[in-house]
């Protein structure tokens, strides 16, 4: 397939764009509506629940042979590197961010740019897992989202034009913004990168409208939060899971997507690793480190926590999404639940409401850190000595036991979103099985340096992938099927209501599978590896189905024998657009819609 190129002179663009109908812009009730409002794609997750599915079933599995492109964009520039992005699709528009902080307009229907934005990144930015960006969102007539020297910026959507630019903290410090912003009755809702370098994690929220805080909610123990500019309780109690002075540099960076419930009125938040890595340095559990944290989005104040790795040693960041569904207990009971595939290894299903651990299993091959998760007590059984020991000051370096650990700190699972079908009650996890060396090393807090006290070298466990799409039953633990893939799976996935799940891999492919079975049905190639989650809406009564398209992320940086696996790989940056071949092209469709503005 071959992409198709349109010239549209600015005056017949303008023309057309007049004769667009009236919105009043993306209002509450809008966003209220989860994925079943089809006509566009409003937050990231499609939904704030996250499930990222589709209840659209115009292509299904009976049809999905005929899916063509409808249009690809290209970002351009020299600058490429990782696209993590998710479209988000509002009023015939696409807005997509791209990296190095860009954000571009593009007619949802034609694929013609309509505006750029490009953030001026100032030298000394500290973005530790590359140059990414994970999407924007959509309220009123704003497209905001965050920048990796740390603001939050909102831009109008029809011009493009800043209307607000707050910054969120200090890019000298760390500090940096990747992921997509959460919009909830009238907040937008952020949280902050920059784990590996001893930042304080935390929520916060502002009124979407003027970019002001409303509240904000430090996720490490010990620290203050804020309501309208005034104290609003310490984050559990200082000094309880932390020694010393250590949780005033203490990480459990916010850096993934949240999720938010309206049946719950929670906001679910993940938390990074403590910091530093060496866990000897710091005893205790380092609350709320590597941890779902569920805030009150009304109070600003943290109703239940739960630690998926207490104490971590391995950089098992615990920012992975919380989906909540409606989880089917064996006993036959419906519970408002919450799924997540933990970078650790394990899938764990806590009470939405309570946080209480319902049920927890590896989602991925050889675990070795610990020997499961106690459903009695919500803790890992440890493995002791599979802790990287102590640094050693008799050692050359001063470097502790070295130990082999799985899954690597990249995680059973990483930042690529999963999906959750209701149709098959089934998540689906873009899983990756590898290990690592790590070992610690002595280290101290030094402003805007590298706080890890640690040192790793990834490496595969298989031969024959270290990516597997997994096919999770949340109630009994089991693999239903699964795909292994030859490099590490780092896009993410969309389910839809006719029968498909699509999911992208750096060889360039987005692929459309049977839900049920996990069949290959479907497959393109994109030109470059596909490291971001695809989606689905419809407009004049066809389903469209877009991914962004660009490899990078954290894995090429990282090395290792991963490396081999992925070194041939070329990076990019467009996006693509598909919808069921019907006879006519792109420049059909131009053409109509031209005619249809005289
Ligand atoms: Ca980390």
């Amino acid at each position: 397939m071959s992409r198709q190129f349109r010239f549209v002179p600015a005056a017949l663009a303008l023309a057309v764009a007049t004769a667009l109908p009236a919105h009043a812009g993306v209002t509450d009730a809008d966003l209220q509506k989860g994925n079943t409002y089809t006509s566009g794609v409003l937050s990231a997750g499609i939904g704030s629940e996250g499930q990222r599915y589709s209840p659209l079933a115009k292509v299904n599995t009976g049809n999905v042979a005929r899916l063509v492109p409808a249009w690809s964009f290209s970002f351009g520039g020299e600058k490429q590197r990782g696209q993590e992005s998710q479209p988000m699709v509002y009023n015939g528009k696409m807005f997509v961010t791209g990296s190095y902080s860009r954000l571009f307009a593009i007619d949802a229907k034609t694929g013609a740019q309509l505006w750029k934005y490009e953030h001026r990144l100032p030298d000394g930015i500290m973005p530790c897992c590359d140059v990414v960006n994970r999407g924007a969102a959509l309220y009123d007539n704003l497209v905001i989202f965050g920048t990796l020297d740390a603001h939050l910026i909102a831009l109008n959507q029809d011009t493009g034009k800043v209307v607000w630019d707050q910054k969120l903290d200090d890019y000298k410090s760390g500090h940096s913004y990747t992921a997509a912003p959460l919009l909830v009755k009238g907040l937008v809702l952020t949280g902050i990168s920059g784990g590996e370098f001893g930042v304080v994690g935390r929520v916060d929220a502002r009124d979407a409208k003027t970019g002001k805080l409303v509240w904000t909610r430090p996720t490490v123990e010990g620290h203050m939060g804020y309501m309208d500019g005034k104290e609003n309780g310490i984050s559990g109690e200082t000094n309880k899971s932390w020694p010393g002075d250590l949780w005033k540099t203490g990480g459990a960076s916010t850096w993934g997507n949240f999720t938010y419930d309206p049946k719950t009125n929670l906001v679910y938040a993940g938390t990074g690793n403590p910091a530093p890595w060496n866990s000897h340095l710091r005893e205790g559990d380092n609350l709320y480190s590597s941890s779902t944290v569920a805030i009150d989005v009304d109070t600003g104040k943290i109703v239940w926590s739960y630690q998926n790795t207490p104490h971590d040693g391995w950089d098992f960041d615990g920012v992975n999404e919380f989906i909540t569904f409606d989880y089917k207990t064996a006993d036959g009971k419906t519970v408002r639940a919450g799924g997540k595939a933990d970078r650790n290894g394990f899938f764990f299903v806590n009470d939405a409401t309570t946080g209480k651990l319902l049920n927890a299993f590896p989602f991925v091959n050889g675990i070795t850190w610990a020997k499961g998760i106690n459903l009695d007590t919500g803790r890992p059984e440890y493995v002791a000595d599979n802790r990287p020991g102590a640094p050693n000051d008799a050692a050359e370096g001063k470097k502790g036991n070295s130990v082999f650990a799985v899954p690597s700190f990249l995680g059973g699972k990483n930042q690529q979103p999963m999906a959750y079908s209701p149709d098959t009650n089934l998540f689906y996890v873009p899983a990756n099985d590898w290990g690592m060396e790590i070992w610690n090393e002595p280290i101290g807090y030094k402003k805007g340096a590298a706080y890890l006290g640690a040192g790793f070298t990834i490496k595969t466990i298989s031969d024959n992938h270290i990516g597997a799409l997994r096919a999770m039953n949340p109630a009994t633990g089991k693999v239903e099927w699964e795909i292994p893939n030859n490099a590490p799976l780092w896009g993410g996935v969309l389910a839809t209501h006719g029968g498909l799940v699509f999911y992208g891999t750096p060889e360039g492919f987005l692929k459309a599978v049977d839900a049920k079975s996990g069949k290959e049905l479907w497959k393109f190639q994109t030109g470059t590896g596909v490291v971001a989650p695809p989606v689905a809406w419809e407009e004049n009564g066809e389903e469209y189905i877009a991914v962004v398209s660009g490899w990078g992320g954290a894995v090429p940086l990282w090395g290792g024998d991963v490396a081999k696996k992925v070194n041939f790989l070329n990076q990019g940056g467009s996006v693509w657009v598909f919808k069921l071949f019907n006879g006519q092209t792109t420049a059909d469709a131009g053409a109509d819609t031209a005619a249809a503005s005289h």
